[in-house]
This record gives structure tokens, C-alpha cells and sequence, in this order.
């Protein structure tokens, strides 16, 4: 009787796996799991939006009832898709975009920011975390992506809080012009910084995005250094873990550093100034840090070569720039925990995967580059068992280039196939 069930059960589970749609994807080469080693010949199926198995060798389409469709990717390098910890979809930064943008409205920007998520998943991205851009804004296209009104990697939204005259706050533009674009989310003291990180939360951000310390885009000489007191750090970091968030802070000086991973933030942004106590404190806390080389590169070669930008900018950019490749093989090599994160919108949108070269470049192996961008990424977003690696029940998000990137890091700047849970994007 119990047998009998049983079987029916059985039955009626095989019954439902014919009918549904089922893809094979033949893989070459696949790294499966970043960390772990590559296998040749193995075929991953996949069914609606989730991997259901991956198997040695090319499994044969006629044992499979229902329609089957058959991806053949033999001679190519199949690994999970990319995820990038620190973009920014609504700016593109250049002495064009910069005045550009100053006419846009907030609807040419949305528009155009549809374009930049669609770029970042077709070169192989297909999680981002959007580490700050006009809320609302962010949040329609996160929303209107899980929908399928656009094509563009899953968002993870970063909501803003900031400091009067910090790094999150408006600069560089007359007084009345900041009076008009000052964030209900700049706040001074806990109490208000606790208003505000509750603020952001109430309105649709995933994560909050703090700056502990100056920024380098910051139209003001106030440096890079910790600006951000300690009692408004804990205070944000409490107010969002009580309503299940996590922090990320941007960070150059160590001062800064320090007093964020204090205060409990899970990720520090740019880390320009680690030094040996930062490390200590990273290792201590499990935080990660988002290194962003191509954020410096970018805006080093901008202060050399262009005119756009303000001296105190300029300034900022070429000693920052210097720090930031040093102290980031520094910490890799420490122990620190890297996750994947480019500042895309400092640099162009679809160049995500440069940021990979420069971390080879640096001194990193390419298993722990593309380790940093996947199952790494995936454990800050505390994503780990629905994205990061191609496994039984994970989202079918994955990519192929031609080559291997353990050999040659850049060939991940050339993605030729995309799936984003289970739909092909680029083929
Ligand atoms: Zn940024």
C-alpha cells in the first residue's frame, strides 16, 4: 500500500519533469564550482529557471520526453555567471556624460539606465549590486528586471546614507542647486542616521550604502580620510540589521576602514588604505572587501588626461589610484575575503570584466578572481543557495567563453553566451 503510493507519487513526479521544458547544455569545459577543479564533457540541465543536475558526458536528448532543447557548448568554457558587487546603473562618468547628465531628467536617466543593466548582463554579469544611484529610480529598474519588462542582471539595491558634506552627499554645484538635490538620507548624529537608514528601508533598498570616509569623486577638498563618527556608524549598522540588512561602506583611509568593520558593516568599498590593523580586523569580522582597481585605474587616467575635473578631484584620484593596487594584494595575501566589485558607472558599463585583469595583474589567481565574483559575491549577499555556483536547484545563471580564463583572465572581457535564470540572452 505504502509501495504503491509511493510509486504513484513517483509517477506523477516523472510525468511532470516530461512535460516540462528541458534544456541541455553541452559543456567542453566546466567550472562548475569556483575553487574547485574543471571537468570535461558534462552536460547541465536545466528545467524553467533552475538547474536540476549537472552529469558527467552529453547526456543523450531521447531519454527526455517533452520538448528538449539542446544548448551545445563542446568547444567552449562554460562557469556560472559574474556577479559585480559595486556598480552604479544610472551614471556614466566622462566629461561628456558629466554635463549630459546636468540636462537629463530623471526619466532620461532611468531610460538610459535600462541600457547600462542591459550591457552589464551581456557581458556576462548576471547579478549586480547597485552600490547607490537615485532610490526609486533603482528600485523600478530592479523591480521591472525580476518582472521581465527589461533585460538586465538581477539588482541587489544599495540605499544611500550620508553625512552633511560627506561623500554621500550633493557637491560641486552652486548652493542653491544643492538646497534642491539634498537626500532626506544625509543625516548627522544616531539618532538622525538611525531615521535615516530606517528611511531608506522603508522605501525599497536591499542593502544600505554608507561612505565612512571622504570620497575621491567628492567636489571638495575634505580628503579621504574617516568622516563619519563612530556613534552614527553603529547606529546604522544596528538600525539595519534589526530590519535585516547588511552595510557596505566605501572606505579609502584606514581610519575609516577600521571604524566601519567596528561597527559591524559586512563589506568595505575600495579599502585604497588597508593596512596591517585593517587586516587584523577584516580577518576578525568576516567582512569582504570590494576592491574596485578599475575605479582607480579609471579616474587616475581621467585626472591625467582630461579636464573635466576639479583640482581637488584630480588630487584625490592620482594618490588614491597609487594605494589602491599595493593594498590590495596586500590584503588578498593577508587572508582578507575579496568579493568581485568594479564601481561601473566610474568606468563604462560593460567593461565589468577589466576589473579582472587588473586583479591578475595585481598578483591574484585567476580560480580566486573568478572565485571572488561568484561564490564569493554570492556569500556577501547571503545568496549562497540560490546563486554563485551551477549546482542541483541553483538559478540557471550562466555563461561561456571560448577560452579558459584560468589561462588567460581576459578572455571573460569577451562573454559569447549569456543565461539569466534559464533565458538565453546572448548565444
Ligand atoms: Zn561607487
Amino acid at each position: 500500500m505504502y509501495h504503491r503510493l509511493f510509486a504513484t507519487l513517483l509517477l506523477l513526479t516523472i510525468t511532470h519533469a516530461a512535460w516540462a521544458d528541458t534544456m541541455l547544455i553541452y559543456a567542453g569545459k566546466l567550472l562548475a564550482i569556483p575553487g574547485q577543479g574543471v571537468k570535461s564533457e558534462q552536460t547541465i540541465l536545466v528545467e524553467g529557471d533552475r538547474i536540476i543536475a549537472v552529469r558527467d558526458g552529453y547526456a543523450d536528448a531521447g531519454e527526455f520526453d517533452g520538448d528538449v532543447t539542446v544548448i551545445d557548448l563542446k568547444d567552449k568554457f562554460v562557469l556560472p555567471g559574474l556577479m559585480d558587487m559595486h556598480v552604479h546603473l544610472q551614471i556614466e562618468l566622462g566629461p561628456k556624460n558629466d554635463s549630459e547628465a546636468l540636462k537629463m531628467s530623471v526619466q532620461q536617466i532611468e531610460m538610459r539606465s535600462i541600457m547600462f543593466a542591459r550591457r552589464t548582463l551581456l557581458a556576462g554579469f548576471t547579478t549586480v549590486r547597485d552600490a547607490g544611484s537615485s532610490p526609486q529610480e533603482m528600485y523600478a529598474l530592479r523591480d521591472g528586471i525580476n518582472n521581465g519588462w527589461a533585460d538586465g542582471p538581477r539588482i541587489i539595491a544599495a540605499g544611500g546614507v550620508g553625512i552633511t558634506g560627506g561623500h554621500g552627499d550633493i557637491s560641486g554645484v552652486s548652493p542653491q542647486l544643492m538646497k534642491l538635490f539634498t537626500s532626506e538620507n544625509v543625516c548627522d548624529g544616531p539618532y538622525d542616521c538611525r531615521r535615516a537608514t530606517r528611511n531608506v528601508i522603508k522605501y525599497g533598498a536591499d542593502w544600505i550604502k554608507i561612505a565612512s570616509t571622504g570620497g575621491v569623486m567628492t567636489d571638495r577638498a575634505t580628503g579621504t580620510g574617516q568622516q563619519m563618527e563612530m556613534d552614527e556608524l553603529k547606529e546604522i549598522v544596528l538600525a539595519a540589521k534589526r530590519m535585516g540588512r547588511k552595510v557596505a561602506s566605501h572606505a579609502h583611509q584606514e581610519d575609516g576602514i577600521v571604524a566601519a568593520l567596528e561597527a559591524g558593516v559586512a563589506s568595505i568599498e575600495h579599502g585604497s588604505y588597508t593596512g596591517p590593523k585593517a587586516i587584523k580586523l577584516f580577518k576578525k569580522t568576516g567582512a569582504y572587501l570590494v576592491p574596485t582597481l578599475l575605479a582607480g585605474t579609471t579616474v587616475a587616467n581621467m585626472a591625467r588626461t582630461t579636464d573635466f575635473m576639479s583640482d581637488a578631484i584630480k588630487e584625490k584620484a592620482i594618490t588614491t589610484e597609487a594605494a589602491m593596487k599595493g593594498n590590495f594584494y596586500k590584503s588578498y595575501r593577508g587572508g582578507v575575503k575579496i568579493a568581485y566589485g568594479t564601481d561601473s558607472g566610474v568606468s563604462q558599463h560593460g567593461n565589468n570584466a577589466q576589473e579582472a585583469v587588473l586583479m591578475v595583474k595585481a598578483g591574484m589567481p585567476p580560480m580566486e578572481v573568478i572565485k571572488s565574483a561568484t561564490v564569493n559575491a554570492a556569500d556577501l549577499l547571503d545568496m549562497s543557495s540560490t546563486i554563485g555556483t551551477l549546482e542541483a536547484g541553483k538559478h540557471a545563471d550562466i555563461i561561456a567563453v571560448a577560452h579558459s580564463p584560468l589561462e588567460d583572465i581576459s578572455t571573460l572581457l569577451d562573454v559569447g553566451f549569456v543565461m539569466k535564470g534559464g533565458k538565453i540572452y546572448k548565444q
